[in-house]
């Protein structure tokens, strides 16, 4: 017979979170990432408050309500400006700066890709105040110079982030699982 006092810990199960902040944040920006139509270049970004509360989130992608199929998505350098996407496109921290509902300032922001030199100028422009960022592939070009030394004028703190391909698996395995799990 079990007393109150073998029972008094029994729901006192030892639990931790799959996936910290920094983390949760990132994948976030991943998924948006995976929204973008770019057959190339796919960029999703996140912006979050001192409270891990999301603020507002982008991709890169073409102006809303506009006919795509009149606008080029190839990136061939080669042709005429008007025939190139950079023309067209907006990148995903201007898209969610955009869409913002409140303000960014002294917010974070979780990006794919390191921002450029025109994100950067808006990203300070509203204050926010560090940059977390997933890859920085153009980390030698004059553009990937010209944001960080913007970053370091504005004093915006910025560091990468690493996801491992372990919780990659685990979210996906657990996504599965949901998926299996499902009684329709
Ligand atoms: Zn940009």
């Amino acid at each position: 017979m079990c007393t109150d006092k073998d029972n008094k810990y029994v729901n006192f199960i030892p639990v931790k979170s799959s996936i910290n902040w920094d983390e949760y944040f990132m994948v976030q920006a991943m998924i948006a990432s995976f929204k973008s139509k770019d057959p190339s270049t796919k960029v999703g970004c996140v912006f979050v408050d001192d409270n891990n509360h999301q603020l507002s989130m982008g991709y890169n992608g073409m102006l809303a309500g506009i006919d795509e199929s009149k606008i080029p998505w190839g990136n061939d350098k080669g042709v005429n400006y008007e025939l190139q996407k950079y023309g067209y496109v907006i990148h995903s921290e201007a898209n969610a700066i955009a869409h913002a509902k409140c303000s960014l300032k002294g917010a974070r922001v979780y990006v794919t890709l390191f921002p450029c030199p025109e994100c950067t100028k808006q990203i300070a422009s509203h204050g926010v105040k560090e940059v977390i960022y997933l890859s920085d592939k153009y980390k030698d070009s004059d553009e990937v110079r010209v944001s960080k030394k913007l970053m370091e004028m504005a004093s915006i703190k910025y560091r990468h982030l690493a996801i491992s391909k372990e919780l990659i698996s685990s979210i996906n395995n657990y996504f599965i699982k949901m998926i299996d799990e499902i009684v329709v």
